[in-house]
């Protein structure tokens, strides 16, 4: 480490900057220069910001915050069916923290690298920790995927992890709180899940023909499927006990169970819809992407959400969406 700290243009030249590959011009100049994309392709843009205390706690490892800050990025890049291209990265930094930096380089780099994108700019400034991308991604003309090609009679899949659910995050963050107690390694696989999302940009790109619509379930299943649903005009029906499930979700009592699953919040995972004559190429996407794919309901004509349990019951519970405005959690 050196004596005197790092500058603002010496950090960026010391973690931010790397030769360009695809780009004509990267990181170092006012702008960025990026070359147009093919002919029959068109731009996917999207932005995520995470601050500190809100969308992660503080006792997260910079490189998981790094990958972190990128994944939640490609995430909408997958739920779209975008190829990622590069990514800028504006930084807002309490204080030139090198231990900090190069962790966070370090997992925010390789998650890029795996990826396939390339950082080719950004801001840095000093500030309370807040750290906001922008990722490009190319798709082709017309298949991109969206929220409102849902149509009636569509049936409604989740993707996961083997032997991982909806809800794990969630469940994670609990822990923290207090709330839950799990030790040992169930805890570090809840906790890989809330500080380690894995994007489902392979599954996006093999969806692409396949999916009638898709979202990431960032805010929660009911509040993203929510979105899919008036965007399509239509309603939905999902059978919570269909859900999946990690053995430790699976082990609560039923109403974190349904809650946390239905609506725990930071997924990451694509939630998306296919004719249900589609479930081979369904299954055969997730192959190709591998990845697990569950169904968990269908798409109605009747608007709205009705959530039922394994014998169709309806739920006794509502469960609420994630809104920064809106939620005490
Ligand atoms: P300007 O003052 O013209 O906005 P800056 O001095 O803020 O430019 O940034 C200098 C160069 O470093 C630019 O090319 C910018 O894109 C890049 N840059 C700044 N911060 C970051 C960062 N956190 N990650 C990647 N590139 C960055
Ligand atoms: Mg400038």
């Amino acid at each position: 480490m050196s004596a005197k700290p790092l500058g603002e243009f010496d950090l960026i030249a010391r973690y931010f900057t790397r030769e360009p590959r695809r780009a004509a011009l990267g990181v170092g100049d006012d702008c960025a220069v990026l070359a147009p994309l093919p002919p029959g392709q068109q731009l996917a843009v999207s932005s995520d910001m995470l601050v500190e205390g809100r969308h992660f706690l503080s006792t997260v490892a910079p490189e998981r915050l790094g990958h972190k800050a990128l994944a939640v990025n490609l995430s909408d890049l997958a739920a779209c069916g975008a190829e990622p291209l590069a990514f800028t990265l504006a930084l807002a930094l309490p204080r030139v923290d090198e231990v900090f930096l190069d962790g966070f380089a370090r997992g925010l780099l390789a998650l890029a690298d795996a990826q396939g994108l390339e950082l080719v700019g950004g801001d840095t400034t000093a500030g309370p920790l807040n750290i906001c991308i922008t990722v490009f991604g190319a798709v082709p003309v017309g298949q991109a995927l969206l929220r409102s090609g849902a149509r009636v009679g569509d049936v409604l899949w989740v993707s996961h992890p083997a032997g991982g659910g909806l809800g794990d995050a969630r469940l994670a963050l609990e822990v923290f709180r207090g709330n839950v107690a799990l030790s040992g390694e169930a805890f570090e696989a809840v906790r890989r899940r809330m500080e380690c999302p894995t994007p489902r940009v392979a599954l996006g790109l093999a969806l692409r023909g396949v999916a009638s619509s898709a979202i990431d379930l960032s805010d929660g299943l009911v509040g993203d499927l929510g979105h899919v649903l008036a965007r399509s005009g239509v309603g939905a029906t999902v059978d919570a006990d269909a859900l999946p499930k990690s053995p430790w979700l699976a082990a609560l009592p039923s109403a974190s169970r349904y809650a946390w699953g239905l609506a725990g919040g930071d997924d990451y995972e694509l939630l998306f819809t296919a004719p249900a004559g589609a479930k081979p190429e369904v299954l055969a996407a997730a192959h190709r992407a591998d990845v697990a794919v569950t169904p968990i309901g269908r798409i109605e004509a009747s608007g709205g959400l009705r959530i039922v349990d394994g014998q169709g019951a309806p739920l006794p519970q509502g469960f609420a969406a994630f809104d920064h405005f809106r939620s005490a959690t």
